[in-house]
């Protein structure tokens, strides 16, 4: 997730606060349907997993945390909008999401662009590394258009101070998420 989470747009918060909400209720007239006139970006954060501790990480994510929303009730969210701008994926770590390539074929039904927010690094067995490129390939021939990775500083001693995760500047594959975007992203 990125450092600007404060900077995002107004709208963020008010679609947050009601669909997270719809999202853990059974939906209702109050909820996704009646509040769909505001509605244009909508932001789910899918898991608390992730590789990186960042200092500033507004969803306390951590490699030690395993909370996720179900799949079921995020696809009963989706289906419940129409007509969205923008989905945005988030966590925590979205490529540890189980299947989220199905969830991003449900998500390109409902909003015209379907967006990743990654870390750029997995946790693997013998420590942090790029995610995988069949992961990559998947999401992206799924759906998903872009993929928002931060960079806390332009070297390996701040960003990882920030991250608090040794490794994870160097680890960070923005090379095979750029090829993975170029070569298997579905054209419109
Ligand atoms: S990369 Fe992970 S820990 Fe850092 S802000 Fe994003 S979700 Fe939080």
């Amino acid at each position: 997730m990125p450092i600007g989470t404060d900077l995002r747009p107004p709208l963020t918060y008010l679609t947050r606060l009601p669909i997270q909400s719809a999202l853990t209720k059974s939906p209702t007239l109050e909820g996704p349907r009646h509040l769909h006139p505001i509605l244009d970006t909508l932001c789910v954060e899918l898991l608390a997993t992730c590789p990186l501790r960042c200092l500033h990480c507004s969803a306390s994510a951590s490699p030690s945390r395993r909370s996720l929303l179900p799949q079921d009730v995020v696809k009963a969210g989706l289906f419940a909008l129409k007509s969205l701008e923008e989905i945005y994926f988030s966590g925590g770590e979205p490529f540890l999401y189980p299947d989220l390539p199905d969830l991003v074929r449900v998500a390109t039904t409902v909003a015209k662009h379907v967006i990743v927010y990654s870390s750029g690094t997995f946790q693997s067995f013998d420590g942090l590394r790029a995610i995988p490129p069949d992961r990559l390939r998947l999401a992206a021939t799924a759906g998903v258009r872009r993929i928002d990775v931060s960079f806390y500083a332009a070297n390996a001693v701040e960003h990882d101070a920030i991250t608090q995760a040794p490794g994870s500047f160097a680890s960070t594959g923005v090379a095979p998420l750029r090829w993975t975007l170029d070569h298997w992203a579905r054209c419109p």
